[in-house]
């Protein structure tokens, strides 16, 4: 795991954008986040499950979250620029943003592979991701300390058969990180851009991708969650263009 312990205040006068918010990872990144002091804003396509995280970081002690139903496979410009204006009137900057959503499509054979999946994953996993960023860069440059965390995943970095269109969207990550990076992390322009890689971790799209797998041989979300924390705080000042794993080896001195 990311050896890393956050302090207990980490992320206090932060507002952070969390994708996916409503379930495994991203929730657990919410709620993490709001321990750590930041008011978070959940997008999600669930409205149901949103509130659920709502009431769960409210009980917990957090800053009161703000919610931003959004289906990023529909979504468009008018729905990007709605929610940074929203941002804009209430809060006036954003400190940082976690793409965490995503969409696993099918586990089968290129010549098998339905188009229309095909299209959706890259909707979500790519395009939309792409497209949040570009509507909220200006909010985050009105940060003292910007931050931009992608999710990619091991088979965005080498390919495995039958990974489809999900290999190739965190290729396609892994790819936007780094045209990101060099674009805006610089003298004139201090937003760090960074990927994480989860690692096999219990959550719905993990049963989904491994059916007969035992859920308890992987960690909870809860737990891979020092990397998510370290990639939004002051203390990765200076990391740019990385692509990590949270259950991996470093530690914040191996990466500065
Ligand atoms: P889950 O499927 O548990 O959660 C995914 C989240 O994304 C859900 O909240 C889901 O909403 C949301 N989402 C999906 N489609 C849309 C959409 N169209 N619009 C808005 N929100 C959407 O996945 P994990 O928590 O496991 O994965 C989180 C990230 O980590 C993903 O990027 C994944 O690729 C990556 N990852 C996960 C690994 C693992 O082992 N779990 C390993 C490697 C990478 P809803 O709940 O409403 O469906």
């Amino acid at each position: 795991m990311f050896n890393y312990q956050a302090p207990a205040d980490l992320l206090k006068d932060r507002t952070i954008l969390v994708t996916g918010a409503g379930d495994g990872i991203g929730a657990a990144a919410a709620v993490a986040y709001a321990q750590a002091g930041a008011t978070v804003i959940l997008l999600g396509r669930t409205v149901k499950k949103l509130e659920t995280v709502y009431d769960l970081i409210e009980e917990r002690g957090g800053k009161q979250p703000a919610l931003f139903p959004l289906n990023l496979e529909s979504a468009g410009e008018a729905d990007y620029v709605a929610l940074a204006n929203a941002i804009d009137e209430n809060f006036g900057h954003l400190d940082g943003v976690l793409h965490n959503a995503s969409l696993l499509g099918n586990i089968t054979p290129a010549e098998q592979y339905p188009l229309d999946v095909w299209n959706r994953v890259m909707q979500v996993n790519v395009n939309a991701a792409f497209a949040l960023t570009r509507f909220l860069i200006p909010l985050l440059r009105k940060s003292p300390d910007p931050s931009l965390v992608f999710t990619t995943s091991s088979v965005g970095r080498k390919g495995r058969a039958y990974w489809g269109a999900y290999a190739v969207s965190k290729f396609a990550t892994e790819g936007l990180v780094q045209v990101l990076t060099d674009e805006l992390t610089g003298k004139h322009d201090p937003i760090r851009v960074n990927a994480i890689n989860p690692g096999a971790t219990r959550t719905r799209m993990r049963a989904t991708a491994y059916p007969g797998e035992n859920p308890d041989t992987n960690p909870p979300a809860q737990d891979i969650m020092p990397l998510y924390l370290y990639l939004m705080g002051p203390d990765s000042r200076g990391v740019s263009g990385k692509s990590l794993d949270a259950q991996g080896n470093d530690t914040p001195d191996t990466l500065i």
